[in-house]
This record gives C-alpha cells, structure tokens and sequence, in this order.
C-alpha cells in the first residue's frame, strides 16, 4: 500500500517499566498493518548496536539521544515514521531532540505511571538491581526522572489499556497533521 502520510516522530519517555516499550511495539503494529512506514527505535535494542559503546551516566544518555534523534531524522526525511523508546530522563536532553527533530512532526509521549507501579512490574529486574546498589544512574531511584511539562500526550498506563493509549496517540498524530493523518486506524 502507498505510503501517503506525513511521518512523524513519536518520541515515548518515561520510567523504566513504564509502558514505552510496549506501547511502542502496539504503536508500530497498528502503523504498519494500516500501510504506513514505520520503525521502532527501542533503547534497549539500540544499546546492543548503534550505542553500545555507551552506558548511563549524563553524558552518554545525552549522546545515546543524540544518535537516535540523528537516525530518526533520516528515517523521516526518506518517509519513515520514527517510534524512539528511550527513558530520556531530562527535559534537556528532550528538548535538544525536539530540536534536532524541528523540520518534521514530532510528538512526545508522557508514558506515565507510578513509580510503586514500575517498581512492582519489574520487567526486567533493574529495579531490584537498583534498589540493592548494583545499578548506577537508574532513573527514579538514583538518578532523577524530569517528567514532561507539556508533552503532546501524556498516557497513564495504570489505568488506560495499550489499544486506547495507542487510539490516544494517533488522534493527537491526526490533529497535529494539516492532510488527513491514517483517518482509517
Ligand atoms: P518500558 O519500555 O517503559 O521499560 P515495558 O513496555 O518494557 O516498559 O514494560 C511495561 C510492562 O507493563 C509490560 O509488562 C506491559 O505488559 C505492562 N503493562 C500493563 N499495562 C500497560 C499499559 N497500559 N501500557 C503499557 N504497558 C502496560
């Protein structure tokens, strides 16, 4: 199918646990069973490859945005929509990809939820590895989480399931969009 839509950047920030990355697999899923160009850039994929030279003190996680803002700039200018999932701890660091990122239609997504919720989650286990000191620079226990002041969507992902946050995004993706954005989704 012809791709005949504006891409955007969806840029998901939150705590780990929070729903980025699900959301984001849900996000691409619905994007591309719909004919839209689409690719995800999760954090912790881009870690075992483009970044894994970097690790989580200030400096890299800066460098880390950089890189993804830079290769989501040029899957936009080919046609792309760019699903970025990065914890992106500081409204610096968002900003600069906003800035990076100025020429095209980018949307930042609050996916907000609980600490106590993320903590209890665990996906992955980081929290209990956090909590017993062995990692440094985790957002929301040792190293701080600047929630957004006014992103394009804000997601409570302990009270609205995955389908209508990804129904939420697309409805702002449809608003921001002078044509008419995936009307059809
Ligand atoms: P992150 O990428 O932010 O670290 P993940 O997507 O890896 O988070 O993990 C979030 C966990 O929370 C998953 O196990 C997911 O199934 C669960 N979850 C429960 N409700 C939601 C929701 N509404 N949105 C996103 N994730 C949810």
């Amino acid at each position: 199918m012809q791709n005949q839509h504006n891409p955007c950047v969806f840029w998901l920030t939150g705590l780990s646990g929070a729903g980025k990355s699900t959301i984001a697999r849900a996000l691409h899923e619905r994007l591309v069973a719909h004919g839209h160009a689409a690719c995800l850039l999760d954090g912790d994929i881009l870690r075992g490859g483009l970044c894994s030279d970097l690790g989580f003190c200030h400096a890299d996680r800066s460098e880390h945005i950089r890189r993804t803002a830079a290769v989501a700039s040029l899957l936009v200018n080919a046609g792309i929509s760019a699903i970025v999932a990065l914890i992106s701890p500081t409204r610096t660091d968002r900003d600069f990809a906003r800035r990076i990122l100025a020429a095209t239609y980018f949307i930042e997504i609050f996916v907000d939820a609980p600490l106590p919720l993320c903590e209890a989650r665990d996906v992955k286990g980081l929290y209990a590895r956090a909590r017993r000191g062995a990692l440094h620079h985790f957002a929301g226990i040792s190293s701080p989480y600047e929630p957004p002041l006014s992103p394009e969507v804000w997601l409570h992902t302990g009270a609205t399931p995955v389908g209508e946050c990804v129904d939420q995004i697309l409805q702002r993706a449809n608003h921001i969009q002078p044509p008419a954005f995936i009307s059809s989704l």
